[in-house]
C-alpha cells in the first residue's frame, strides 16, 4: 500500500509539473494570440420561454492554437487571468461580438449579446472599453448584457458595484452569471445594480429529479421577481427540464436542447429557430 502510494503520488507530482509547464507554454503563447487574430467567437442562444423566440446570444470565446487545436475557455481564461491578458483580450470579445450582434440586429431587432466579464476587468477601464465598443460598433447599449460572477464583483465589492452602476448609466444590462453557487446570494444580492440571474445549471440539470432541486429553482425564479428582475435558466438539456424551468415562471433558457455554441456564420440560421413543444 505504501508503495502504489507512492507512485500515486509521483504520478501526481508529475502531471501537475506537465499541467503547470504546458500553462507556461500557453501563457506565451498567449502574449501573441491577440495579434496572430487566434480567438474567435461562439454564439449560444437564449430563448424567451413564453414565445419561443431567440432573443439573445451569449458570446463564448475560444482559442484556435496554431498546435493544440480550437481550445476552451477552461484551459485558456485562468492562464490568460494570471498573466494579465485578460483585459485586453476581454476588451477584444467585446468589440468582436458587438460588431456581429450590430449587422444581426439589421434583420432581428431587438436581438441582445451576453458578454462574459472577469473579476480582473471590473475596474474604470471597463467602462472605456464598453464606451469603445458600443460606438464602434453601432450597437445601442440597451442591447448588451454584461455577464459577471458574484464573487468577481464581490472580491472587491464597493468597486466592483461602483462600475456596475457606471455601466448602468450608459444603458448597459448586468446579469449575475451562475447564481446560487456563490456563497453570498442572498446577503448582497440587494446592493447589486443588476438586471437578471442565471440560474446555474447545476440547478437546473437536477431539475427532473428531487423536490427539493425543484425547491431551489423556484426560489430563484420568485426571487428574481420579487426584485424586479429576470431568471435565465442555464444548461437546460431535456425537454422535461425546459417545460419545468417554463411552469416554473422562468423567464429564459439556454442550453443544448436548442443549440450548442456555433460560430457567427451558423447564427443568421438560429436566429430563425423555433421552441421545442
Ligand atoms: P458560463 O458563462 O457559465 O458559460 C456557459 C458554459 O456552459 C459554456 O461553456 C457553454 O458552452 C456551456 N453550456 C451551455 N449550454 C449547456 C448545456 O446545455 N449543457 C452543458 N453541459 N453545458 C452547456 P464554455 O463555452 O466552455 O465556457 C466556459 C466558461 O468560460 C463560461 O462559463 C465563462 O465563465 C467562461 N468564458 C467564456 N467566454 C468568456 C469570455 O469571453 N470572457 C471570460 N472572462 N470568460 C469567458
Ligand atoms: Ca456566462
Ligand atoms: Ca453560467
Ligand atoms: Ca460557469
Amino acid at each position: 500500500a505504501k508503495k502504489s502510494g507512492r507512485n500515486r503520488c509521483a504520478a501526481f507530482t508529475h502531471s501537475l509539473h506537465e499541467q503547470t509547464s504546458r500553462n507556461l507554454r500557453l501563457a506565451s503563447d498567449l502574449h501573441r494570440a491577440l495579434e496572430r487574430n487566434e480567438f474567435r467567437v461562439q454564439y449560444q442562444p437564449l430563448l424567451s420561454l413564453a414565445s419561443g423566440e431567440v432573443t439573445a446570444l451569449e458570446a463564448l470565446i475560444r482559442w484556435q492554437h496554431p498546435a493544440e487545436g480550437l481550445l476552451f475557455p477552461d484551459e485558456f481564461i485562468t492562464v490568460a487571468e494570471d498573466a494579465g491578458l485578460i483585459v485586453s483580450i476581454g476588451a477584444w470579445v467585446l468589440i468582436e461580438a458587438c460588431t456581429q450582434t450590430a449587422r444581426w440586429t439589421q434583420h432581428c431587432l431587438e436581438l441582445s449579446i451576453n458578454v462574459n466579464v472577469s473579476a480582473y476587468q471590473l475596474t474604470d477601464e471597463l467602462i472605456g472599453q464598453v464606451t469603445t465598443a458600443l460606438s464602434e460598433s453601432g450597437l445601442p447599449a440597451k442591447q448588451l448584457v454584461l455577464e459577471v460572477t458574484e464573487s468577481a464583483v464581490m472580491s472587491n465589492a464597493r468597486a466592483g458595484i461602483s462600475v456596475l452602476k457606471r455601466l448602468r448609466d450608459l444603458g448597459v444590462r448586468i446579469s449575475v452569471d451562475d447564481f446560487g453557487t456563490g456563497y453570498s446570494s442572498l446577503a448582497y444580492l440587494h446592493d447589486l445594480p443588476v438586471d437578471e440571474l442565471k440560474i446555474d445549471r447545476a440547478f437546473v440539470q437536477c431539475l427532473a429529479g428531487t423536490e427539493a432541486d425543484a425547491a431551489i429553482v423556484t426560489s430563484i425564479i420568485e426571487l428574481a421577481h420579487t426584485m424586479g428582475l429576470r431568471a435565465v435558466a442555464e444548461g437546460v438539456e431535456t425537454l422535461a427540464q425546459a417545460s419545468a424551468v417554463r411552469s416554473l415562471g422562468c423567464d429564459s433558457g439556454q442550453g443544448f436542447l436548442w443549440s450548442r455554441p456555433v460560430g457567427p456564420e451558423s447564427v443568421p440560421a438560429l436566429l430563425k429557430l423555433r421552441p421545442h413543444a
